[in-house]
């Protein structure tokens, strides 16, 4: 092959490995960003747990101090009745005390819907607590593996770099320009192979006489229609002996 357009062909190669690494590479931060904060909602999740059980204990103590106070008055009422000077003054206190025991049930009723949410949310804080630990060393642990694999892609980046510098540096210099200039025109495919008479890259058929000479090898050309630079690969002659040995061999 052409040395420039083996050249080319190789640097080809090696940008879209280049390429394929940044984009690894590039995307990594925001893989461990999305896990931390996985993680900080989990541990969120955790604490306004914590909160909302300090929460309801809190409003279950005020429910229970209510109820203290209207038994005081019970109590209070309760020792009237036998003050009282007539029945009317009596059946009055008695209504006053069953409002008062009313009360007192429909408090107890939102102690007990406390005491079961909180028995949920105690459960939750338990469950969570038994996990954060385990999801902590989970977290730390693929970013770890993930900032592993970042130096690894960074360090096989470094040496791609080298080895196109290398390439590059091989190349005649108008060559390696309208390579350049051609990848920066055509979003980073600078080169495209010639099968059967097309460019592969924008499926044009190339004149006659610019396939013959694409084949014969000889410079370096351009498709007429992209302007991408050509290469063509000729099949592998053992390929072609093998077969044409089982052909004569089946006709035989
Ligand atoms: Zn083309």
């Amino acid at each position: 092959m052409h040395p420039d357009i083996k050249g080319v062909v190789e640097l080809q190669q090696l940008d879209l490995q280049i390429a394929e690494m940044t984009k690894l590479i590039d995307s990594l931060p925001g893989q461990i960003q999305k896990l931390q904060s996985q993680l900080d909602n989990f541990i969120a999740a955790h604490e306004d747990r914590k909160k909302r059980l300090a929460t309801n204990q809190k409003e279950r103590k005020d429910l229970e101090g209510d109820v203290k106070e209207i038994q005081e008055k019970i109590t209070k009422h309760k020792d009237q009745l036998y003050e009282v000077k007539t029945n009317e003054q009596y059946r009055a206190m008695l209504k006053e005390i069953e409002g008062e025991e009313g009360n007192i049930r429909k408090i107890e009723d939102q102690i007990l819907e406390k005491m079961m949410a909180a028995e949920e949310i105690q459960k939750n804080i338990q469950e969570a607590a038994a996990r954060l630990d385990g999801e902590k060393a989970r977290v730390a642990a693929e970013i770890k593996h993930m900032q592993d694999e970042r130096q690894k892609d960074m360090n096989e980046r470094e040496q791609l770099q080298a080895r196109r510098k290398e390439v590059a540096a091989a190349l005649s210099e108008s060559v390696r320009e309208l390579y350049e200039r051609t990848r920066s025109h055509r979003t980073g495919l600078a080169v495209a192979e010639v099968r059967e008479g097309l460019c592969t890259a924008c499926n044009v058929r190339l004149r006659p006489q610019v396939y013959n000479e694409v084949r014969s090898d000889e410079a370096v050309l351009t498709c007429e229609n992209c302007g991408r630079i050509l290469y063509y690969l000729p099949p592998p002659p053992a390929e072609q002996a093998g077969s044409g040995h089982a052909n004569a061999d089946a006709i035989a």
